[in-house]
């Protein structure tokens, strides 16, 4: 192995560009195996600089913030998919940096997403790309209803007009002040599900189990992952389709995707397959954070083993998992939610990201429940979803 070394042999840091939740996770996984860490986010408060060793807190432009982060660690990674790709190119010129801006640069931006997905072979959702009024007047009928979506910067649904007709499709593109846009058609979706890989460098790539995800009103509520969650066909296809669009780019790191399962009898189901991908995302992601406490490896240790250069070998869940999300509408106006209940019932883990203050939509934290059997995970998990106001699935 490499430059690499483990806790007693000295001061080695792995740094992180972003100081989230995902970031503030990757950090304690780091310092668990004997890691310094250093974050890069101008928040003082941000969920990962509050537990991070180092915290510079600079501009992700600062010429001076990245000499500084570039300076102190072995490698760096990144928490979210908007860090300027300059930056991970100044970055990469004095240290490693995975993923690469390459790869990432592919997931910032939906156009050149697809492209990719369709250079390896996986399926995508009809689209059309938006830039100019002539393209806006001469999309194929076929792509309406559809959902107009912002090239860059969308998440969780932000950056999304859902449009029934051409009067409409006008008008959301004008209300998205005319950036760079892709038209998908509207597809009738059965489920969603995702699929985290981990690359190394030499090309040896592992897998978490398959995700069967439900999202609310655009961002994910509840992951559950078990087997029997999805037909093995499908698991087997979504797997292969994850890897192959990981070795498509020589991705190191941990990357995932998500993908629709269409209604097995319609139109769209004939004409693309069962499985069509929707996005990647270039990090750890909130469809696999059961891993911490459902599988003996998480993603977050991948995303170390990655950056570290350590070896990767392939995980195993080792109990049925539920998650559920715990986003700021269940926090009531004066304190908090029902903790006490909810830990009361047996295979509860809590994860809070240190977050001061909950809004509607804003992502607070998770909770993982485990247990012997399916039918124990899903009753304990109704339950808890329950105490919390979060509506049943
Ligand atoms: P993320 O937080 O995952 O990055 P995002 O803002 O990038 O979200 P998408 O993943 O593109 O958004 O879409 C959010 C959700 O909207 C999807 O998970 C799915 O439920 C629904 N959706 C998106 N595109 C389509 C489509 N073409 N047909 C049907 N439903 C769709
Ligand atoms: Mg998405």
């Amino acid at each position: 192995m490499s430059e690499t070394t483990l806790g007693a042999q000295g001061e080695v840091t792995l740094g992180v560009m972003g100081g989230g939740q995902l970031g503030r996770m990757f950090v304690h996984a780091a310092q668990r195996m004997g890691y310094f860490t250093a974050v890069l986010d101008p928040d003082p408060q941000s969920p990962a600089g509050r537990v991070s060793h180092h915290h510079i807190q600079t501009a992700y432009t600062d010429p001076a913030g990245l000499e500084a982060l570039a300076q102190r660690c072995m490698a760096v990674t990144t928490e979210f998919e908007n860090v300027p790709a300059h930056s991970l190119a100044t970055l990469a010129n004095t240290v490693r940096v995975s993923p690469g801006a390459n790869g990432v640069a592919i997931a910032q931006d939906r156009a050149r997403e697809k492209s990719h997905f369709e250079e390896c072979g996986v399926p995508v959702a009809p689209y059309a790309v938006i830039e100019t009024p002539v393209q806006l007047a001469t999309v194929a009928d076929d792509l309406l209803p559809g959902i107009l979506k912002t090239a860059r910067m969308g998440y969780d649904g932000k950056g999304q007009i859902r449009v029934a007709n051409r009067a409409e499709l006008a008008r959301a593109w004008t209300e998205l002040k005319h950036v760079t846009c892709v038209l998908e058609k509207m597809l009738p979706l059965q489920l969603e599900c995702s699929v985290i890989v981990a690359r190394a460098a030499d090309g040896t790539c592992v897998n978490l189990p398959v995700q069967r995800n439900l999202h609310r009103d655009g961002i994910l509520a509840v992951t559950e992952v078990y087997e029997g969650n999805l037909p093995p066909t499908l698991v087997e296809q979504a797997i292969n389709a994850a890897k192959s669009i990981a070795n498509g780019v020589q991705y190191v790191g941990v990357l995932c995707v998500e993908f629709f399962v269409l209604e097995p009898d319609s139109v769209a189901a004939q004409a693309l397959g069962g499985l069509v991908v929707n996005e990647m995302a270039p990090r750890p992601h909130n469809s696999g954070h059961y891993s911490m406490d459902a599988c003996d490896v998480s993603q977050f240790e991948l995303q170390v083993r990655t950056l570290a250069g350590l070896p990767l070998t392939q995980p195993r869940q080792h109990s049925p998992s539920i998650m559920l999300n715990l986003l700021g509408d269940i926090w009531p106006a004066d304190g908090a939610p029902p903790w006490a209940q909810v830990l009361a019932l047996p295979g509860t883990h809590l994860h809070l990201y240190g977050k001061a203050t909950a809004s509607k939509g804003r992502k607070m934290g998770h909770l993982t429940v485990t247990g012997a059997s399916v039918e124990q995970v899903r009753a304990t998990a109704l339950q808890a979803a329950s105490l919390l106001g979060i509506a049943a699935f």
